[in-house]
């Protein structure tokens, strides 16, 4: 039920879980976060953010680029397994997601067929597979699958991507569920609402409906789902802590 995600210069992981807490007015059962810290790692909880807080004490989850969520469970019971992030069969890519697909099913028994595996009861880990497998067959960037993944999907969503193969990029998109950029100096944050970015940064852009977000390299782009670049509309934020 709360995105947050970082790339830049400062340690991923705190950031993420203090914005995870200031999320925590929205509701969940279990939280988790995902860092690039040698592999892709995900760290996952059902229960609070400061349950997942003392699991990672004493991990190294040190990282620059990272997710977190807290879910608020719609397709499989609150538990470790369903928890965010989920990995993509082959494990070189992770999502978390808010919101519902509503055709998981029907999606589910097709990538089942394909080989895919799931360890989870969720809607999400059928996207995250979705987007695998559109990248295998069409052997495109990520970024594209994510994309061409849009047209499948029905239902809404706020997800963030990131992949094993790019240390420097996260992926974003939307639909019905909310989803803000914060551009910070050399880094950026994301968010479902502004509450985990205004410490950083006051400059954020709304994300449209079917908008694809990719930050790779230090540099903001946004396309439509019909792949149109859209120039973003950057919005200064006036709010005291
Ligand atoms: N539908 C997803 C699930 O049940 C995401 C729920 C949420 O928005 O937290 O895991």
């Amino acid at each position: 039920c709360g995105i947050v995600a970082y790339v830049g210069h400062r340690d991923a992981s705190p950031i993420i879980l203090k914005g995870l807490k200031r999320l925590e007015y929205r509701g969940y059962d279990s939280a988790g976060i995902a860092l690039m810290n040698g592999g892709l790692n995900v760290y996952k909880r059902k229960g609070k953010v400061s349950d997942l807080e003392a699991f990672i004490a004493d991990q190294n989850v040190q990282g620059h680029i990272g997710m977190g969520h807290t879910r608020w469970a719609t397709h499989g019971e609150p538990n470790d397994a369903n928890a965010h992030p989920h990995y993509s069969s082959s494990r070189n890519i992770a999502i978390i997601h808010n919101g519902i697909i509503e055709n998981y099913a029907a999606l589910k028994t097709l990538l089942l067929e394909k080989g895919h595996t799931f360890q989870s009861e969720t809607d999400s880990e059928v996207f995250i597979n979705l987007i695998e497998d559109i990248q295998l067959n069409s052997k495109c960037s990520l970024a594209e699958a994510v994309r061409l993944a849009l047209h499948e999907v029905v239902g809404a969503y706020a997800i963030v991507v990131l992949s094993k193969d790019d240390q420097n990029q996260l992926i974003a998109a939307r639909k019905g569920s909310p989803l803000v950029v914060g551009i910070g100096e050399g880094e950026y944050f994301l968010a479902s609402d502004a509450t985990p970015i205004i410490e950083y940064t006051n400059d954020v852009v709304y994300v449209n409906d079917y908008e694809l977000v990719v930050i790779k390299d230090g540099k903001l782009e946004i396309r439509t789902k019909e792949d149109v670049v859209q120039t973003p509309y950057v919005q200064r934020l006036e709010m005291a802590l």
